[in-house]
Formats: C-alpha cells, structure tokens, sequence
C-alpha cells in the first residue's frame, strides 16, 4: 500500500481500443514529475492489479482514475461502479467511455447479428461446433462464468458518474496533464461531467486554419480519391469532414495535418446529437435543389450513418438499433 500524502491514480481499460491507454504515455518525460509525487495503484494493463485489490481500499481512495471504455458487458460495468466507489475523481477519458466512440458503431447491429458474424460468419472463423460465449459452463471442475455482453455499447455516464470527461480519440496529453494536476491541486467540481476538458464552447470548424469559400459541395470524395487543393475546406471540396458538428478544444488537429475531422470530441455544447447535426449542416451546404438530389449525394459518402456518428452513436438519441 502507498504511504500517505502521494496521489493514488488508477486508469482502467473497458471497451476501447487500448490506444486511452497508451496515450497517457504521451505527457513524456512528465511522467517521471508525476512518480515523484504519485503512485499507481490501479492499472491493469500496466501492472498486476487484482479487482479484489481495488475492493480493499477505503472508498474514495483513488484520487483520479482515468477510465476508457464503454460499457460493454457485466465485468466493465461492475467495475465502474467499483471504481466510482473508491475513487475521488472519476474521468471519462477519451471518446468510447464520453460517448460510445468506435465500439458503439456496433450498436447499429443487434446482439444477434455481432455474434453470427463474429462466431460463424466472417472470413477467419473456423467453428465446426457452432460454438458461441456463455455466461455459465458447467465442467467437471465447477462452474466456469465468463461477462454477459449488453445488448449495446453504453457510456461511462450512463452507469455512474464521472467528474471530468476528457474526449479525444484518443486525448491530448496536455488534456491528461491538465486533469492530473487540478486533481493535485485539489480543484475538482463535484460530478460535473458535461464539464469537458479543454473543450471550447464553440465547433471544430471554428478553430479550422481552412478557408471557407461559400461554394456549395457538389459532390463527396474519399480520401484516396482525389488531392485536396491546400488551405481550402476539404468539407467544400467534398471530404465529409464532420468539423461543423464537432467540439472544438483539439486545435483543429486532423485539419492541419491535411485529414478531414472525424468527429472524436463528440456534438459541440447545445448539441444532444452530432448525426443529426452533421446532417443538419450538410442540408444547408450541399449543391442539390432537389430532395432526389441531395440523396444522389449522401449517397456518395459510404456510410452516412457510421460517418456521422463516428464516436457518439451512444450519446445519440438513437443509442442503438431498434
Ligand atoms: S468543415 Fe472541416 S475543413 Fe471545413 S472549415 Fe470546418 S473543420 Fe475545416
Ligand atoms: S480534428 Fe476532429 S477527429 Fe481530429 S482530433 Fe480534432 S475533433 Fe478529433
């Protein structure tokens, strides 16, 4: 157990890519300031950490405990509620435990549908005995549990509480610098989780170096598919950049290293929905005087519905498929 008087931090991995984790690597040689004044005390990737550790510290124990994900299935969810419980300042750190980010495209299929691609469908699988995951299997030595997987992809913030919530795919450093050291200088605002860190009030758009032209798109184009003219918004030039239905706070970072805005800081404040945002900005910007023609259109981008809600298909108002 720590001595007294250091920061106790733990992070935690639920569904996510692993890259949240990875990413607090990024403070640098910031990290050794950090060991002077704190210990680790959670973190499964890192270290061997035991569910059953956590569930011997006095509650509140954690100082701040960065946790990625979404909630997926039973463990990550008792977790959450395990760490909500003994940490003093819970994060939602980084885009999948904010709002779903990349694992929730998977709630615009059913349960159903995931495992019959996942276990007989797709190209690698080789299951003869059309087996599948189950909660309980009974063997000769007892009985063996494995998590139950939710029917969708939930928040962090749809279980329990966070205090801060650090968006980004995954998030700047400086953003995980900033939280670490308002939690050691004791500034944390009781479970205000639309407070996001280092976010403007404003869209990515409004911090892009682009230059709007006012020009109607006329039509969409991947990446891959053509060499944008430098300076102009790729948006204008037919890249579904998704800038006028994202908050701003990263910088415009994916504009100024020549790539389209994904969306990963989530809908700007006032936006409960960033699809219905994104389509809301694109009704207004596209060449088409027809209903027919602006579907000629959308139908250009490969899918809309994975495009726009890139990372916020949990905080949508859809959540998931019905
Ligand atoms: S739509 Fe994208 S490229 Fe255009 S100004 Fe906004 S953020 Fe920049
Ligand atoms: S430009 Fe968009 S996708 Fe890139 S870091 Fe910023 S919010 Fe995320």
């Amino acid at each position: 157990m720590p001595g007294n008087g250091r920061l106790k931090i733990g992070v935690y991995w639920a569904a996510s890519c692993g890259g949240c984790d990875v990413s607090v690597f990024e403070i640098g040689f910031r990290i050794l300031d950090l060991l002077r004044i704190a210990d680790v005390v959670f973190w499964p990737c890192a270290a061997d950490f035991k569910y059953a550790d956590v569930a011997q510290y006095p509650d509140g124990f954690i100082d701040v405990c960065l946790f990625n994900g979404g909630i997926r299935n039973t463990e990550q969810e008792r977790v959450a509620r395990l760490l909500r419980k003994k940490s003093r300042t819970l994060v939602a750190y980084g885009a999948c435990a904010a709002d779903g980010g990349i694992p929730a495209l998977a709630n615009f299929s059913s349960r159903e549908a995931l495992f019959q691609y996942a276990y007989h469908d797709s190209p690698s699988t080789e299951n003869p005995l059309g087996v599948e995951p189950r909660h309980e299997t009974k063997t000769a030595c007892g009985t063996l549990d494995i998590p139950d997987v939710y029917s969708a992809v939930l928040r962090l913030g749809d279980v329990v509480a966070a205090d801060y919530t650090v968006p980004g795919c995954p998030p700047q450093a400086d953003r995980v610098w900033e939280v670490i050291q308002a939690v050691a200088g004791g500034a944390v605002p009781a479970h205000n989780e639309a407070l996001r860190v280092g976010c403007t009030m404003k869209s990515v758009c409004d911090e892009c170096p682009l230059e709007k032209r006012l020009v109607k798109i006329t039509q969409f184009r991947r990446h891959h598919q053509f060499r944008p003219e430098p300076g102009w918004c790729l948006l204008e030039q037919g890249a579904p950049c998704m800038g006028p239905a994202t908050r701003g706070g990263c910088g415009a970072l994916c504009l100024k290293a020549g790539m389209r805005c994904e969306g990963c800081y989530g809908p700007p404040p006032e936006v409960s929905d960033q699809g219905t945002a994104m389509a809301g900005a694109l009704g207004c910007l596209l060449d088409a005087a027809t209903e027919k023609r602006a579907a000629e259109l959308i139908g250009q981008i490969p899918d809309p519905a994975g495009t726009f809600y890139r990372f916020s298909m949990a905080s949508s108002h859809l959540k998931a498929r019905r």
